[in-house]
């Protein structure tokens, strides 16, 4: 067994604090963008980057989707006041008619997996433009410390975000420092030719490897139905690239899909690669020593998470010691109260779980001080 003892879980908070937009917000952040982005100049007139066809085909698949499942006519007339639906219902949605193969009319039949890809291509593409734009670096800073009190390597992560935030900061240090970004799954790119393939990705070497476990998928994995492989997009968010350049299997021809699951859905999902990551999660989280949960406050949604940390606390032979970290300015103390109660009616052993004041930029800059 890893060397492993302490476990990081970073939840929305923490891409949140680096500039991420929240979930319930992607679809109005994109949407405010689109009109833009489609019109070819900012509101002040200033002209921005053009679309290309495959953007222009993407935008009018979601027009067609908003007006069809939302009555929203969202892209041509941006309604700040407009009840915009979570990025969850929409796919939860669409993900249910497709595993039942039903349809919402003769017409859309077979575009439902088409909506389903424009909207994970929205998401990347408005997660990218929002991080792109932000100054944060708090992941940056706390592998930086980590790496300064040489505990780096006895640290695995598990992010529930899609994002990508986590995995350029390691990435990052991949080959500077003797670290090794591991995500615990057998990638396509390991087969390719690292003298001659600029896609080809090492696998990681054990004694260096820095896990991370990215339990709902993530934006740099593309997914061939056909091999039933999985190939990293090395720094480049695969599902930009998947619909940009229409990314084709290397082994195969078959057009690569995007790997994202929405918590909510979580249950139906058969991906071996996921089962895989969640089997070695629950593995790292009953043998850690410490476990610390960064902006995250256990919704009713997640219960696979609950589920995980639950064997972690009651299958756990080390005094397990829980760290909660949610907090951030403008709190307000109802709120806070409330997040606190529910982990601490959560867990069994109510004396090891250390609900914090700090916020995730505080405990990325110093850590827990005793
Ligand atoms: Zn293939």
């Amino acid at each position: 067994m890893s060397s492993v003892d302490s476990v990081i879980i970073l939840g929305a908070g923490a891409s949140f604090s680096d500039g991420a937009p929240l979930q319930n917000d992607l679809i109005k952040e994109f949407c405010s963008t689109a009109l833009i982005r489609k019109l070819g100049f900012s509101s002040k007139g200033i002209p921005i980057e053009k679309l290309s066809e495959i953007e222009i085909n993407q935008l009018s698949q979601i027009e067609k989707y908003f007006d069809l499942f939302w009555g929203a006519d969202l892209l041509s007339s941006f309604d700040k006041k407009f009840s915009y639906p979570t990025f969850e219902d929409c796919l939860g949605i669409l993900d249910i008619a497709q595993n039942r193969n039903e349809s919402f009319g003769l017409e859309y039949r077979s575009k439902l997996n088409e909506f389903r890809n424009s909207l994970i291509f929205l998401i990347a593409k408005t997660i990218e433009e929002k991080l792109t734009a932000s100054e944060s670096h708090n992941h940056e800073t706390l592998i930086n410390r980590l790496v300064k009190q040489g505990t780096l390597r006895s640290t695995a992560f598990i992010s529930l975000n899609y994002d990508i935030i986590i995995d350029n900061t390691l990435t990052g240090i991949r080959n500077s420092d003797g670290f090794d970004l591991d995500y615990g799954i057998e990638f396509m790119n390991f087969k390719r030719d690292p003298n001659s393939d600029e896609n080809s990705w090492g696998r990681p070497n054990p004694t260096k490897s820095i896990l991370l476990f990215k339990l709902h998928g993530s934006l740099n994995w593309l997914y061939c139905p056909t091999c039933n492989q999985i190939e990293i997009t090395p720094k480049i968010k695969g599902a930009i690239k998947a619909f940009t350049q229409s990314e084709k299997c290397y082994a195969c021809g078959t057009p690569m899909e995007p790997i994202i699951v929405p918590p909510t859905y979580f249950k139906e999902m058969e991906n071996v690669y996921l089962q895989q990551i969640f089997q070695r999660t629950d593995e790292i989280l009953r043998n850690s020593k410490k476990i610390y949960i960064c902006g995250y406050s256990l919704p009713d949604a997640d219960l696979h998470i609950k589920y995980l940390l639950k064997r972690a606390e009651l299958l756990n032979r080390n005094p397990l010691e829980i760290f909660i970290i949610n907090n951030h300015k403008g709190k307000k103390n109802p709120k806070k109260i409330d997040k606190k109660k529910r982990f601490l009616q959560f867990f069994k052993r109510k004396t090891m779980v250390k609900y914090t004041e700090l916020s995730f930029e505080d405990f990325c800059r110093d850590g827990i001080q005793d």
